[in-house]
């Protein structure tokens, strides 16, 4: 469905990033990779799963830098021409109450989950509305969270970015509303990737229990389901979001959460 499309999906090496990386991968779209750490063994995990033909490239634009994003970009259109899917999916995390919260996490966590979707966005707009003989053909796919639409104690700057994330969303979507590009966010639960077992881990940790019991605490606080949302679950929605059926479907922040938010 996506081949010949380009597909760059920001914190790519890990997680729901990767997740959606080989979901669009699958439906033929060319890849571009971004994030820390390994690079050969998530280029791996794609070539795997990929529709024949695909290519996967990788660029390792810090998220927090703005230069480096816009050379990101430059790689993208130079290397496969133009970016068609656009997911801002990088995102790191934080906990503690507001009056400790270190400064620089502050900071950084607000570049890298909310700014950074905001210069990617803007780099990648104009090709998206050039597409298809200026009709424009776009999808920017922003990864916010159920936190984008609800509060927790002690998230203060996670939560605020990813509520940043849900606005830009809508205005994104609006300011295109009468093209072919079209934007949503994507906000997810407790998905078991590095970010949430770290979370994990220091409840485990605080509390002497098990693992297996801080799991189970961690679910029970948040989701009816007691089931954790899977990166592949997530790489579906991308793709029903990048499909035909998708054309109108904008400014939606569509919550995949086991009931988190509808209590
Ligand atoms: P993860 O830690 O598995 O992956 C994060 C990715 O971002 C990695 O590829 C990492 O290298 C990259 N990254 C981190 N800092 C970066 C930077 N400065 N520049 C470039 N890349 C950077 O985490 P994940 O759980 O897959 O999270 C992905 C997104 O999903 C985040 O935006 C997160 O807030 C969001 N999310 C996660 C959950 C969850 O339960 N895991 C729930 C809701 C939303």
């Amino acid at each position: 469905m996506l081949k010949g499309k380009t597909a760059l999906v920001t914190g790519s090496t890990s997680g729901i990033g990767l997740g959606i990386a080989k979901a669009l991968a699958k439906q033929g779209a060319n890849i571009v990779l971004n994030g820390f750490g390994d690079v050969e063994g998530p280029k791996a995990e794609i070539a795997a799963v990929a529709a024949p033909g695909v290519k996967v490239g990788y660029h390792g634009a810090d998220m927090s830098k703005a230069s480096e994003i816009a050379d990101m970009m430059a790689y993208a259109a130079s290397t496969f021409g133009r970016v068609d899917i656009l997911v801002n999916n990088a995102g790191i995390q934080h906990v503690a109450k507001i009056e400790d919260f270190p400064i620089e996490k502050w900071d950084a966590i607000i570049a890298i989950n909310l700014s950074s979707a905001f210069h990617a966005t803007r780099l990648a707009l104009p090709a998206m509305k050039a597409a298809d003989g200026g009709k424009g053909w776009g999808r920017i796919i922003n990864v916010a969270s159920a936190h984008g639409l609800v509060g927790s104690p002690e998230k203060s700057a996670y939560v605020a970015a990813k509520h940043g994330v849900v606005g830009l969303t809508k205005v994104t979507a609006l300011e295109n509303a009468t093209t072919g590009v079209t934007c949503n966010a994507i906000c997810p639960g407790w998905v078991l990737t590095p970010l949430v077992q770290k979370q994990v881990d220091a409840k485990a940790a605080a509390q002497g229990i098990t693992n297996e019991a801080a799991t189970k605490q961690l679910l029970g606080e948040k989701e009816p389901s007691m089931q954790f949302t899977t990166p592949e679950e997530l790489g579906e929605l991308a793709v029903f979001f990048c499909s035909p059926a998708g054309n109108n479907v904008r400014g939606v922040a569509w919550n995949m959460d086991g009931g988190w938010v509808a209590q």
